[in-house]
């Protein structure tokens, strides 16, 4: 998962305008090179370079390393002219200036595989600590401030004073016990799921995705204001939505934030790289149309031409992809959160308080996350979902990451920062799901051959765990196919602290 409220704070901008700086040796986008596979082949097909198909390719991969699967070709479809799904920016275009993540920038350690990635494929970690401070806005006051980031809060005398003692406790215990289930996906006995409800019902989380963030901590004996206040801050940056908005599962994903990295020089890396040592053909800057049956197996029309499969992979949220798929299958329509990210530079060390309408002695912390609670009770709605600092990008320039619902104008940046930004980056994204209590997901398998990786997304939407669905597919798919599977058959239980299903079998 991601989870923390510093997460959103971190650096993001726009895909549309960016050109990466490297070289990609292994991907053909040339239109030409396509070569139509025989009637005798047996291949995969993956729509989506992102979290979710870069890691099919690499479970698929890892299964053929391990057995010997008559699997004669995996071809991944991006329609984007990088691999990733999401992206990376630098300051002023500049690439000898840090990258800033345009999208998801953060996961934990208990994100197993994105963690174990990162180690394997020797990239680099960089920690997200925010070491200025945070604070809670509800559009006209600042309710709550922090001088230590995010996570000293749990020990801040002032955070006692404010909500108590058993308020933080309770919250922490209850996020706590959904993490320990969550820990269960990476081991040898890892439920494997056709449906997303049974996974559910087999993590005992039906009251969580059934409920919203409120009832689920209230139920807990958690506090009105604690959870109005440094819940609601943490559900609307991680995920854009309000507290009594948001299902339980995903609200108390947005609370388990625990040492949060990303990868030095942007999270793409990882998706790279499981392609790259996948071994699949990837072939970017193809769309694909349609995909429809064609005598037991899958015809996937692309703007390259059109090719049969023995399955096919979906890793992109259908609803965006146009993807025109046979009319007897459905899924749900599912609305997105439409997010905007502006990243800019400024030489301004905080936002000064009468940008907020404070008094000049007040000292604005470098995260700045919302409450609706105001707006509930007549006030105003806060412009932005979150306003942070990212650190220097100079001796006295710092990048600044806002995400917000509207379009953050240059007017209001020139207003808020007394004129003193320098580059601006905006980029609009589909960015998550909108994720009300709910019992009913979309089928992981569409029909006999066909898998949709993103219909975990309306359960828990993260990087970590479009790897884990793309990983429960496979397994699905070789079980279907080849009478396969990722690890094999074990009846050992294997529980090493560090044992991660897939990796470790
Ligand atoms: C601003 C923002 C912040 C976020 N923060 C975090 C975070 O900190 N941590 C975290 O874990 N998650 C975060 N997320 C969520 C995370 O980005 C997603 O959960 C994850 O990227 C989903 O991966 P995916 O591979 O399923 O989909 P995507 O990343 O959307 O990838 C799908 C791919 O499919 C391609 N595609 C679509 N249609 C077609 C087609 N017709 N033909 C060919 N290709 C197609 C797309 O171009 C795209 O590359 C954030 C998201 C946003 C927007």
């Amino acid at each position: 998962m991601r989870l923390t409220p510093f997460l959103a704070a971190l650096p993001a901008a726009n895909a549309a305008a960016f050109q990466l700086p490297f070289k990609i040796p292994f991907f053909q986008s040339n239109k030409q090179e396509f070569q139509l596979p025989t009637n005798s082949e047996t291949r995969i097909a993956i729509i989506g370079a992102g979290a979710a198909g870069s890691s099919a390719a690499y479970w698929i991969s890892k299964a053929q390393e391990r057995f010997s699967i008559p699997i004669d070709a995996v071809d991944v479809f991006e329609q984007a002219s990088y691999v990733g799904g999401r992206t990376v920016v630098y300051p002023y275009g500049n690439p000898t200036l840090p990258a800033v993540e345009l999208g998801a920038s953060i996961f934990i350690p208990k994100n197993r595989n994105m963690w174990r990635a990162v180690d394997e494929f020797n990239l680099t970690r960089r920690d997200f600590q925010d070491e200025e401070g945070l604070g809670i806005w509800d559009g006209e006051k600042l309710l709550f401030t922090t001088t230590g980031g995010w996570w000293s809060y749990w020990d801040a005398a002032k955070a006692l004073l404010r909500y108590g003692f058993h308020s933080p406790r309770r919250t922490q215990k209850a996020v706590d016990g959904m993490v320990a289930k969550f820990l269960t996906l990476y081991s040898s006995q890892t439920p494997k799921w056709s449906k997303i409800e049974d996974l559910a019902t087999a993590l005992d989380w039906d009251s969580l995705v059934s409920r919203n963030t409120v009832e689920w901590l209230k139920a807990e004996g958690v506090s009105d204001k604690f959870i109005s206040e440094l819940v609601e801050a943490s559900t609307r940056v991680n995920y854009g939505q309000n507290a009594d908005e948001i299902h339980a599962l995903e609200g108390a994903c947005s609370l388990a934030p625990t040492g949060a990295v990303g990868v030095q020089g942007g999270n793409y890396q990882v998706f790279e790289q499981f392609l790259n040592r996948s071994g699949a053909n990837l072939y970017l800057n193809t769309t694909v149309k349609s995909i429809a049956p064609r005598s037991g197996k899958w015809k996937v029309v692309s703007d390259r031409g059109s090719e049969t499969y023995t399955a096919v992979i979906l890793g992109a949220p259908w609803h965006s992809s146009n993807i025109q798929l046979p009319a007897e299958i459905k899924i749900p329509v599912q609305p997105y959160v439409h997010l905007h990210v502006t990243l800019l530079s400024t030489t301004l060390a905080s936002l000064p308080a009468e940008s907020l309408g404070l008094p000049s002695s007040t000292k604005i912390p470098a995260m700045l996350l919302t409450t609706y609670e105001g707006a509930r009770n007549g006030g105003k709605t806060p412009e932005f979902n979150s306003l942070s600092y990212h650190g220097k990008i100079s001796d006295e320039e710092w990048v600044v990451k806002i995400f917000s619902k509207q379009r953050i104008t240059d007017d209001w940046l020139n207003t808020m920062f007394n004129g003193q930004v320098g580059w601006v980056h905006r980029k609009e994204w589909d960015a998550y799901p909108v994720l009300p209590p709910t019992s009913t997901f979309p089928e992981v398998k569409l029909a006999p051959g066909l898998y949709y990786a993103n219909s975990f997304e309306p359960f828990i939407s993260t990087m970590e765990t479009e790897t884990i669905s793309s990983r429960n597919i496979v397994d699905q798919l070789l079980a279907e196919h080849f009478n396969a599977s990722i690890c094999g058959a074990t009846d050992v239980i294997k529980d090493a602290d560090d044992y991660v299903y897939g990796w470790d079998c």
